[in-house]
């Protein structure tokens, strides 16, 4: 068989050969002329357009002018030529190739030259400029809407300019079209309006017009997110059609014992969610659940009830926390709301000691045990359930996908244990449907009545004095205050020295008697940070210096003061994190951010925008925005598990919105797409490219 042009090697395109195909293997991950067609285009430019020169712009966007060639001038290492036109003057400039251009651009020709200009020595120039002869773009009509490429220092040094990859693509794209065979089924095309795939692959690279372009960009945008979600719902819509959970159909008396005593009303949000999780327990299809729900939402509540619906039927929980501090704390707060119920709980973590250790596992293992509160500890090998019905995992992404493996394997009958993934990161919209496009989102969208709004507030390192009177004022009306330090990589001696220096100038302002100043920070010995936590969770200290430990879920109603320092080095999502840690007690709350002096135009306006709202879903969607999916909180640690070419989860919500509707719509009909008119959907998953690796093992 003879093999087809998309399945060839791409040394073999015309202009590429061996050592160009090495570069763009590894530069673009380039290995077929089918793989360089995939490569789109990231933006257009409109070469039809021809700029007077007196009308160049300096450092502006890339302008074609045309132009006769007034002098060549040959300094030492260079070629300098002036070019004019009607309106005006300026010099192009080229450091390779020197002795062709020179004989290229004699004085008196005209040429039409396209590049990025700017301005050297007063006059205006260009570096390295695309030479075009003027009657060749005239005649043959050749495309002048060209595409952009992606592109780097080693393809540019090379030879593989902007000019040359148009031209690659233009080979390519002549050998490719006549065997490009449609992907998606003519039904899915019709009924979404859709360019066939060929015309699609034509116009991203050389659009006929604007119109073509933006048919041709949804066409392409819209069959990767439609398959990406066809993959991902496929596995949701085959799981509920079989009885592979375990059913949960009782409610039980511990959870209205417990329902009974609380202190307040569940809100509104929250019992929705209860509900909800209630439906999934009962199916007899496994429960797979997210629950977002933004900082003092109320989800540990949600995490009790939900455990001793599963105590209710006979089986045992564990709530498994990211930290030592959080596992301890979730304990304390867990054994309140238990105690009414008779039900048996238990903490383990890293530091349970050995002693202890025999007397709790053998509980365990025995049934005794109803609930368990832990750390990654829970997941050694040597702790036995007896019978292991649900799995509540607080802020998922710090436990990494083998370990969430490693527990799955805990269960006894066969049947896997229902999964409840709590996070206080607010997950765009987009992204959730994403990266968790196969489990179920519940979100609380509802604060416990009674917080107070958090004032923000953005100071300099000028209004120091001031700041250290505030927190004087409000230590003196009772109240406790945070101040955290960045630390961005545990390691980092720097950043250790920053918190040991805040600390020192801390307790120097904050003198004791009558102050006292706690420091808490990864490097020190558990019991250490235990002591210090806990010396300002019960009120002795008055002051909590520390890193990033106290992000997630520390509560200490008392505090009303988040100071971050070098808020600069802070995300959106984990600014809105630590200011998340007061206003959770009565008093009027306030985040001060203190910025360094040299702070960049993003930053500040991320700083600003965080002083302007407390809405953690708008801020997750402004950090989406600014920083891209991929460097998104909550998924910068494993990356995101899917790359796309084309679709950015940033900015095609509303593509992707369309294209799950439609993929649920399908699904709906064949959930397992084994109907002949779905065969092409069929196959294009088959190749494996919309799996996302990560986040299935969550079932
Ligand atoms: P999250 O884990 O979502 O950040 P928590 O579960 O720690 O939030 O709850 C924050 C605080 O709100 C806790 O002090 C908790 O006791 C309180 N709380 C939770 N639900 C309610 C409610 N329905 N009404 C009043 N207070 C509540
Ligand atoms: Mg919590």
């Amino acid at each position: 068989m003879i093999k087809k042009a998309l399945d060839t090697e791409i040394q073999f395109l015309p202009g590429v050969g061996p050592k160009r195909a090495s570069l763009l293997a590894r530069e673009l991950g380039v290995s077929t002329i089918g793989d360089l067609v995939r490569i789109y285009p990231f933006r257009h430019i409109d070469r039809s357009t021809v700029t007077p020169i007196a009308e160049v712009v300096p450092d502006a966007a890339m302008v074609q002018i045309k132009g006769e060639v007034v002098s060549v001038e040959t300094p030492p290492k260079r070629l300098k030529v002036t070019v004019r036109d009607a309106s005006g003057e300026m010099d192009l400039v080229f450091f390779k190739g020197l002795k062709y251009t020179a004989e290229r651009l004699v004085p008196g020709a005209v040429f039409t030259f396209f590049g990025k200009p700017s301005v050297f020595n007063g006059r205006l120039n260009m570096v390295h400029p695309e030479i075009d002869a003027v009657q060749a773009d005239a005649a043959v009509g050749k495309p002048v809407i060209l595409g952009v490429y992606p592109s780097t220092e080693k393809l540019k040094n090379a030879g593989i300019t902007g000019k040359v990859m148009n031209k690659l693509m233009a080979n390519a794209l002549r050998m490719v079209l006549p065997e490009t065979e449609e992907t998606l089924p003519d039904y899915v095309l019709k009924e979404n309006g859709l360019m066939g795939l060929a015309p699609a692959l034509r116009n991203v690279h050389f659009p006929t017009d604007a119109e073509a372009l933006r048919r041709a960009r949804y066409r392409l945008k819209f069959e990767e997110l439609f398959l990406l979600q066809l993959s991902l719902l496929k596995q949701k819509f085959i799981r509920s059609r079989g009885e592979n959970g375990i059913k949960m159909p009782r409610v039980g008396e511990d959870f209205n014992l417990c329902y009974n005593a609380l202190p307040y009303q569940l809100t509104g949000a929250q019992k929705r969610v209860i509900k909800e999780i209630r439906t999934d327990m009962m199916s007899g299809h496994q429960m797979n659940r997210l629950l977002q729900g933004d900082v003092g939402s109320g989800k540990t509540m949600v995490a009790v009830l939900t455990a001793l619906l599963a105590v209710g039927n006979g089986y045992q929980a564990c709530i498994m926390a990211p930290t030592e501090v959080l596992a301890r704390q979730h304990f304390a707060n867990i054994s309140k709301y238990l105690a009414p119920t008779g039900v048996k709980t238990a903490v383990l973590t890293g530091s349970t000691k050995a002693s202890e250790r025999k007397k709790l596992l053998p509980a365990l293992a025995a049934g005794e045990i109803g609930i368990i509160v832990g750390t990654h500890a829970l997941i050694e090998d040597t702790v036995v359930f007896k019978k292991l019905g649900l799995a509540i995992i607080d802020e998922q992404h710090r436990f990494g996908v083998d370990q969430r493996a490693k527990l799955w394997s805990k269960t006894t009958d066969g049947l896997p244990p229902h999964v409840l993934v709590m996070t206080a990161t607010p997950i765009p919209r987009t992204l959730a449907m994403t990266l968790y496009g196969d489990l179920d989102v519940s979100v609380i969208d509802e604060m416990p009545p009674g917080r107070k709004p958090i004032q923000t507030m953005l100071i300099t390192e000028r209004q120091r004095n001031s700041l250290w009177k505030f927190i004087k004022d409000q230590i003196g009306l009772g109240r406790q205050a945070f101040i955290v330090y960045p630390l961005i990589f545990e390691s980092e001696k720097l950043d250790y020295q920053n918190l040991e220096q805040g600390y020192e100038k801390v307790v120097k302002a904050f003198p004791f008697p009558p102050y006292k100043v706690a420091i808490v920070h990864g490097q020190q010995a558990n019991d250490v940070k235990t002591f210090n936590m806990d010396a300002f969770v019960a009120g002795r200290a008055n002051i909590l210096v520390s890193t990033t430990v106290i992000e997630v879920g520390v509560d200490v109603p008392n505090a009303s003061v988040m100071v971050i320092e070098s808020a600069e080095r802070f995300g959106l999502s984990q600014l809105h994190q630590l200011r998340g840690r007061v206003g959770r007690g009565a008093d009027k709350s306030y985040c001060i951010l203190v910025k360094g002096d040299k702070v960049g135009k993003d930053s500040q306006h991320r700083l600003e925008f965080l002083c302007s709202t407390e809405n953690g879903f708008d801020l997750a969607e402004e950090d989406m925005k600014m920083r891209g999916p991929g460097d998104l909180e909550g998924t910068q640690q494993s990356g995101l598990p899917i790359s796309l070419n084309i679709a950015s989860l940033a900015k095609d919500g509303i593509i992707l919105q369309a294209a799950r509707g439609y993929a649920e719509r399908v699904l709906a009909e064949d959930p397992a797409l084994e109907q002949p008119q779905n065969r092409l959907l069929r196959k294009e998953l088959a190749k494996g490219k919309y799996e996302v690796k990560d986040y299935s093992k969550i079932s």
